[in-house]
């Protein structure tokens, strides 16, 4: 501890300001008069201070807040066990591996943890990746290029929309869930040599579901596989847990089901699971998985831990979902519009620009911690907050987060 101490305290050498070439330096500025404009009119929300563990009381900047965004869906980040096997794993092999996976890095750790992610997704085999949107778009990439087609909902994640661009696959994109608009654009993908459909389960930014069922039944007809993101579903979804697409009981007819360990199984990482061919085949081609290296071994000790007690503890799975009845129910009594939600993931839209970011403000300065989101992240008009519900919020927490949204929609005059 003291030579790290020692280190910190070391002044750094005065530097000379090193030129910069003009296109990269209007950029730059550019970006900079946005930013200090959005920070004078306290529209800037970006970085707020996490200075606790994850739990739903926590503190930023010096202050006790409750916090209602994150992706900790069941907990687990500050379960005893998770610490302990993290630690263990430490312990054992210290912070981080030589390599990736293929040539130096495959612990038993690494093993075991695909050995269960397979048997938790139903699938034969998984494959493991640094980080969900590593998945992403090493996975697409993988599976489709020149002269081929990925079709993709155009509420996708952005890193879907990112593997499927880097794929050199011909990209459609068809209006949220609209199955005609599917069915339209593989009815016109004859002259493809290979068909992909990518859509997420849940849907993060407005806490729905993709139409499984019909996805799975127009890939079928225009032999094309699918690939389901199940990021916020993993843990969550279905009568165990397992996803969407337990779910919608569509695990057989989906042959790409991937998935992060960041959410719900509170550590970091993506996967795919899928049959053996499926899996072997990415093991020797994907790139973001190849030349990348592997998991540390506390994060897939954490990762194989949180998959142990999504089953052992049912009652977290059961939490998460009367608590995000309690608030949506709540917040719609009290006159929001929480759109298409049917998830813990719960936008509250009030399209107004300007009123997101006061009652983001009010919201805050009350002690409760949401993000809130503008275009382009959403589309024009649909500005909103976010919040998640988790299974270690307690009544008392949940019924705080309504009078508080209650008392700054009245402040700032959304509600009636
Ligand atoms: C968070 C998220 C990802 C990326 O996962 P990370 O592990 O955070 O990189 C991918 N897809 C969806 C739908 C997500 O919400």
């Amino acid at each position: 501890m003291e030579s790290f101490e020692h280190a910190t305290t070391i002044a750094a050498p005065a530097r000379a300001e090193q030129p910069v070439p003009q296109a990269f330096a209007e950029e730059w500025e550019h970006m900079q008069t946005i930013i200090d404009g959005a920070r004078e009119s306290e529209l800037y929300f970006y970085f707020r201070s996490l200075e606790s563990g994850v739990e739903p009381r926590i503190r930023s900047r010096g202050r006790d807040m409750l916090l209602l965004a994150g992706n900790n869906y069941l907990g687990l980040a500050t379960h005893p066990l998770m610490r302990a096997r993290a630690i263990a794993a430490i312990e054992e092999y210290g912070t981080g591996l030589p390599g990736n996976q293929l040539l130096n890095s495959h612990t038993p750790l690494h093993q075991r943890l695909e050995e269960s992610v397979a048997r938790f997704k139903g699938k034969e085999d998984a494959i493991l990746f640094p980080s969900g949107y590593q998945c992403n778009v090493g996975t697409i990439a993988a599976l489709v290029g020149d002269g081929d087609l990925v079709v993709s909902d155009k509420l996708n994640h952005a890193s879907i929309l990112d593997g499927c661009k880097l794929s050199g696959a011909d990209l459609r994109t068809f209006a949220h869930n609209k199955m005609r608009k599917l069915g339209e654009i593989l009815e016109r993908s004859g002259r493809y040599r290979k068909r992909l459909i990518v859509v997420d389960g849940v849907y993060s930014m407005d806490g729905d579901l993709a139409d499984l069922p019909a996805i799975c039944d127009l890939a079928e007809r225009y032999e094309a596989i699918v690939m389901v993101d199940e990021a916020h579903a993993t843990g969550v979804l279905g009568p165990t847990g397992r996803g969407t697409v337990e779910h919608f009981d569509v695990t057989d007819r989906v042959h790409v089901v991937m998935g992060t360990l960041s959410k719900a199984l509170a550590c970091l990482g993506g996967f795919v699971a899928g049959s053996r061919a499926l899996v072997e085949y990415l093991r020797h081609s994907a790139r973001g998985f190849i030349f990348s290296t592997a998991l540390p071994p506390a994060v897939a000790a954490g990762a194989l831990t949180a998959i142990e007690l999504v089953d052992a503890e049912p009652w977290r799975r059961e939490r998460v979902w009367a608590n995000t009845a309690r608030f949506r129910d709540g917040l719609r009594a009290i006159g929001f519009d929480t759109g298409r939600s049917v998830t813990p993931i719960i936008p509250i839209m009030v399209r107004d620009t300007y009123q997101v970011s006061e009652m983001a403000q009010v919201l805050d300065r009350m002690g409760v911690f949401v993000c809130a989101f503008f275009p382009p992240a959403v589309p024009p008009n649909r500005s909103r907050l976010r919040v998640h519900m988790t299974a270690v919020h307690t009544a008392a927490d949940v019924d705080e987060g309504l009078e508080c949204f209650a008392r700054a929609g009245r402040e700032v005059g959304v509600l009636g």
